[in-house]
Formats: C-alpha cells, sequence, structure tokens
C-alpha cells in the first residue's frame, strides 16, 4: 500500500521512487499537499524536507588538497560526466548539483542516481589514460582530505550529499552503523555539523556491507513510513509485528486480528473511552511517577472494619461479607454495605473540602494526594478486579458444574452466567477509566459523577448476584445486565461521542 502511494506519486510528479518516498513520509502521505507544494514550489519542498540544503549556494568547501588549475578544464570538455564528488570544486560542479542554482526535477534525480550510481561512474582509468585526455585523468587521480578521518584519500573514495559536504566512504559507513546502532533510519543526517540535510537511503544501502546492518536499517525505516501514516499503526501487542489500517482515524477501539490485542487506534495505548487520549496520557505518566505512593494501596487484604479480621479479596466484587462475622462492607472505602446497595451510592465520588483555598500549602499538598489518591485506587481497583477475572470464571466454572451434576439444570441453562461475566468485565473496564476521567475533568463534573456512580452501583449488585446466581435468577440476572449496559453506554454517549 505504502509503495502505491510512492509509485503514483513518482509517475506523476516524475521523480524518482525514492524521491517520492521521502517526500509521502515527510507530509505524513499526504499525496495531495506533495503535489500541490511540489508544483508551487519545488525547492522550498524540498528544503523543508532536508533533501536539499537551505543555503542558497555557500557551501563550506571540504577540505581538498590543492588541485592543479587545470582543474576547470575538466568540465569544460567533459560537461557529459556527472561528477558528484568533486562537485565542490568549482567549476566542476556547475553541471549538476549545486543546491539553489536550479530547481527542476532533473537536476533532483540526477543527483540523487548521481549519489547511488557514483562507484560505476567514476571508475579509475589507470593506465589507459594515457590515451584519452589527460585533463579526465587529473580528474580522477585528484585527491581529498576527508575531515572526519584526516586522510587523503583518492576523490572516487568520496560521497557527497546534495549539500556538497564530502566524506570518505569508511567514515559515512561508520556514521551509519553508529546511527543505526541507536535506532535511527530515514533521520540520518549528514556529518557536516550544522547541516541537517538527510542522507538517501540508496546511499546507505550502497555503503553498508554487513547484511544484519542493511536489514536492521530497512526495518527500520519502513517502521519509520508505517509510524508518519496516520492510517497505519503497528500492533502494540507483545512480539506482534501485525500493521492494522483504518480510515478513521479517531481514538476508537482496534483490535489486532492476530494477537486480540485491543487498544485505541489514535493513541497506540490500552483502549481508554471515556477518557481522551492527552488525558490517558497525563494520567499514565502521573501514575507512573507516583508509584512509590500509591504501591501501599496494592494490598490484596484489608481487615473487616467490624471484627477486624484479616480479609482477603479474590474476585471482582467490592461488596464484602466477613466470613467470620458476616458484616457487609465496601472493599473501597470500608462503609457498610447498606449505604451502597439501596441509598445514593456515593463510593465513586471525591468530596473535596470546599475551605480548601484558604488552607496551608501543607494541607492543600495532603488534600491534593488525598484527592489522587481517592481516584487511583479506584483505578487500580477495578484494573485488578479485572485480572482476578480468571478466578472468578474458574470459580463460576466449578460451582456451575456441581449444579449440573445435582441436576440443578444443564450447562445450556447457565450460559448465560457466562454471557453476564464478560458484560462485568466490560463495565469494569469502562469504569476503570472513568476515574482519571474524572480526575482531571471541571466541568459537567456533577453529571459525569452521578453517571458514574449509578454504573458503578450496577455493576456490583450484578457482580453480586453472578457469584451467588440460581437458575431460578436467570430472568432477574439479565434484567440487570440489561440495565448495566444501557448505563455503561448512556455514559460514554455522554462523555465520549466518537464511540458511538
Ligand atoms: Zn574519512
Ligand atoms: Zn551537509
Ligand atoms: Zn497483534
Ligand atoms: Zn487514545
Ligand atoms: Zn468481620
Ligand atoms: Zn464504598
Amino acid at each position: 500500500m505504502l509503495n502505491e502511494s510512492v509509485e503514483k506519486l513518482s509517475t506523476q510528479l516524475q521523480i524518482t521512487p525514492s524521491l517520492a518516498k521521502v517526500l509521502l513520509h515527510e507530509t505524513r502521505w499526504n499525496t495531495a499537499e506533495v503535489i500541490e507544494r511540489y508544483r508551487n514550489n519545488a525547492s522550498n519542498l524540498l528544503v523543508s524536507a532536508r533533501i536539499k540544503a537551505a543555503a542558497p549556494s555557500v557551501p563550506p568547501p571540504p577540505a581538498q588538497l590543492p588541485v592543479p588549475s587545470t582543474s576547470s578544464a575538466v568540465v569544460v570538455t567533459n560537461p557529459g560526466a556527472t561528477c558528484s564528488f568533486i562537485a565542490s570544486v568549482p567549476g566542476c560542479s556547475a553541471s549538476s548539483a549545486i543546491p539553489g542554482t536550479s530547481s527542476n526535477t532533473s537536476s533532483i534525480s540526477s543527483s540523487s542516481s548521481s549519489i547511488s550510481g557514483s562507484g560505476k561512474t567514476h571508475q579509475p582509468i589507470g593506465s589507459t589514460s594515457t590515451t584519452t585526455t589527460v585533463t579526465v585523468a587529473a580528474c580522477c587521480y585528484r585527491t581529498q582530505l576527508c575531515p572526519v578521518c584526516v586522510t587523503v584519500q583518492s576523490t572516487d573514495k568520496f560521497h557527497a550529499l546534495s549539500c556538497q559536504h564530502s566524506f570518505c566512504r569508511d567514515c559515512w559507513a561508520m556514521h551509519f552503523e553508529i546511527q543505526i546502532g541507536q535506532g535511527i533510519s530515514t533521520q540520518i543526517e549528514c556529518m557536516e555539523q550544522r547541516c541537517d540535510v538527510r542522507v538517501p537511503e540508496d546511499l546507505v544501502l550502497t555503503l553498508l556491507n554487513r547484511p544484519m546492518l542493511r536489514d536492521k536499517y530497512q526495518q527500520f525505516t519502513f517502521a519509520d513510513y508505517v509510524k508518519s501514516h496516520p492510517e497505519l499503526r503497528f500492533c502494540p501487542g507483545p512480539n506482534c509485528q501485525t500493521i492494522i489500517r483504518s480510515q478513521d482515524i479517531s481514538p476508537k477501539k482496534a483490535v489486532c486480528r492476530m494477537c486480540k490485542t485491543a487498544f485505541c487506534f489514535r493513541c497506540g495505548t490500552d483502549y481508554h473511552a471515556p477518557t481522551d487520549c492527552q488525558i490517558i496520557r497525563k494520567w499514565l505518566t502521573k501514575c507512573a511517577d507516583d508509584s512509590e505512593t500509591a504501591n501501599y494501596i496494592s494490598a490484596h487484604t484489608k481487615d473487616c472494619p467490624k471484627c477486624h479480621i484479616c480479609i482477603e479479596k479474590n474476585g471482582g466484587c467490592n461488596h464484602m461479607q466477613c466470613f467470620n462475622c458476616k458484616h457487609d462492607f465496601c472493599w473501597m472505602c470500608l462503609g457498610d454495605w447498606k449505604a451502597h446497595g439501596s441509598e445514593y451510592y456515593e463510593c465513586s465520588r471525591y468530596k473535596e473540602n470546599p475551605n480548601i483555598a484558604h488552607e496551608s500549602v501543607h494541607a492543600q499538598a495532603r488534600e491534593a494526594l488525598k484527592k489522587y489518591l481517592h481516584y487511583y485506587e479506584r483505578w487500580e481497583n477495578h484494573s485488578k478486579s479485572l485480572q482476578l477475572e480468571q478466578q472468578t470464571l474458574d470459580r463460576m466454572r466449578t460451582r456451575i458444574n456441581e449444579k449440573v451434576m445435582k441436576g440443578l439444570g444443564t450447562w445450556i441453562d447457565w450460559q448465560h452466567l457466562f454471557d453476564a461475566a464478560t458484560l462485568l468485565a466490560k463495565c469494569r473496564y469502562t469504569l476503570q477509566y472513568t476515574y482519571p476521567y474524572a480526575y482531571y475533568m471541571e466541568s459537567r463534573k456533577e453529571l459525569f459523577e452521578y453517571q458514574q456512580a449509578q454504573l458503578e452501583a450496577e455493576i456490583e449488585n450484578l457482580s453480586w448476584k453472578v457469584e451467588r446466581a440460581e437458575t431460578t435468577d436467570r430472568g432477574e440476572l439479565e434484567n440487570q445486565m440489561d440495565i448495566a449496559e444501557k448505563r455503561r453506554t448512556t455514559l460514554l454517549k455522554d462523555f465520549f461521542p466518537t464511540e458511538a
């Protein structure tokens, strides 16, 4: 698909495919933009894409040994020989590629082709030189000083970019190896300091000898092209190289066909509705920074608020019942569950201190931490509940098995419990991502928290029922599922409009 775009552009503008590729990469594969900018001012486009040097002329002449004054005659007698290596010699370069002297297509393609095919066009002529014109021999036997390794070598060992900066091929190769080692590929620049002209792919591939490095380079450039394409994404799944395409680049859920990883198509992180891409990044960064502070929350056990016996959470449900004293309480806030079940569910809402603006800096910092921990704890709890889901499913399977053995229905009669568990996971996932949203949100907070609380209450109900259901409860359970899913979609519709 990338190659198709390259070919199309290359024929349309009559430019080489490699140039077309660089230009497309630069404009995030916006063919129309390339064509328009190219036709308006090709030179500008090439400079901004860093294919050509910005300065109209005056490339700093590379250190060069004194050459006989006849050198200027070389070009005059051999105007056809494209001699990009000695392009920096005044006069010699006049016919090919001093930046700024000409901006038309042919000069660009001829300069790029002369770079790639350089080794062949410029063979030393050797002993036969006596029969050909002396001036040509003088041209090809000319030597040059490489400013990097500071050795004098024959000019045909040198390669120059369109900026006319010329270095010996060993130094170029070394430069490429180092850059590729750092993961740089399409952005490898000229070795001259303060010159940001990019090295054409052809030159890199010509000068790299080790096949492993060439492979690496090609992988990296390909990855760069994919990353620059707005409609393409690499699957973020571990060890998955699948490329996923979508013409709609909104923050919607994408699922990899190979490894089933689900992610946000726009930003590539785990799918995060109703939180948007910037906020989720901010939140995840904050969590990473504050991981120390939040670590103490990670406990799997808490004490029963009534009899103080240690209780382990081993399922998703926040409605806990102490095995010792049968007290019903909320895992999150340790409050009496009665207040959660029947009355207005407030466990998810953070109550800010209304006078906090007048408190000391110290108190404000404490309050800020308290607020963060409130949201973090709920975010983390849903995430953990989801991880415990496999255990919940295993327990459910065992329980159903027992029931079926006792003749209490068939497996088909119990199938709806698995559907309920799937829905539960979906709702928990959405709920998890409501907490970063609520943490940062400023307007419409009341409505959001209301809907969030409703969804929390519904799924706690559902969760409790799923773990204790009998066949006769099927109708009630399905009703509960219906309500939970409606709450979920309403919340998303109101606060995350891209997800219909
Ligand atoms: Zn060198
Ligand atoms: Zn340069
Ligand atoms: Zn994948
Ligand atoms: Zn996103
Ligand atoms: Zn207890
Ligand atoms: Zn609570």
